[in-house]
């Protein structure tokens, strides 16, 4: 993704309060590790990939992306959708498609296995392997419903005001992604793959997220 870089700069204890929160909660979340400033940063293994996204999981996607996939690339939904009875397969979630898969992997992943609509692609394909996790600071309980509480927290937690973090935000990566092989992320490079992750995982268009 075109993550923002932040100036390296005092982001007060929220490495501190994320590692103690994550001592209770690596046990109950297997498939994540904890990035946190030092971790090696990720380069995409692409067509050299022995796991590869693409073929592993399906990918869900909402209204948006449809719309932004169709409208980059002049393709029809019906040719990148799963489909029932003509109609797109919709699950009562948040994002109710999904990608359509052929011969177990997308049907949009082309020969020389790249993404074949790369601009175009949905939020969940620029996301991964990142991901932003956000917890209750006192009960360590999970918050995806109060995303105006996520944003003000997620703003507090980048400009150091621990005292205004509600939900506390996590970043982590999958664990099954073999590419985090490069070099140490410094603070900065963090801090602003924190901000671009949350806002591509909850923002869904709504401005004011933290860039
Ligand atoms: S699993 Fe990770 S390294 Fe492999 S293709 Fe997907 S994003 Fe790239
Ligand atoms: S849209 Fe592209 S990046 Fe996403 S799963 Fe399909 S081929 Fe992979």
């Amino acid at each position: 993704m075109g993550t923002r870089e932040y100036d390296d700069g005092v982001t007060g204890d929220i490495h501190a309060a994320s590692a103690e929160a994550w001592r209770t909660l690596a046990e109950r979340l297997p498939n994540y590790d904890l990035i946190t400033p030092g971790t090696p940063a990720f380069v995409c293994l692409m067509g050299e990939c022995p796991v590869h996204c693409c073929k592993r999981f399906s990918v869900s996607l909402g209204e948006r992306d449809r719309d932004r996939l169709s409208a980059v690339h002049g393709i029809a939904p019906d040719a990148f959708l799963e489909m029932v009875d003509g109609e797109p397969l919709a699950m009562p979630l948040a994002q109710p498609f999904l990608l359509a898969r052929r011969e177990g992997q997308c049907v949009l992943l082309r020969d020389d296995l790249l993404c074949g609509v790369h601009e175009g692609r949905p939020d969940a394909c620029r996301l991964y392997p990142h991901f932003v996790l956000f917890f209750e600071r006192e009960t360590l309980r999970p918050n995806h419903a109060d995303t105006a509480g996520m944003r003000t927290s997620l703003a507090a937690a980048l400009a150091g005001e621990m005292a205004a973090v509600d939900y506390l935000p996590l970043l982590v990566r999958h664990r099954d992604c073999p590419g985090f092989s490069g070099a140490p992320i410094a603070e900065g490079e963090w801090r602003g793959l924190l901000a671009e992750t949350a806002r591509l995982q909850y923002a869904d268009g709504e401005p004011g997220w933290p860039e």
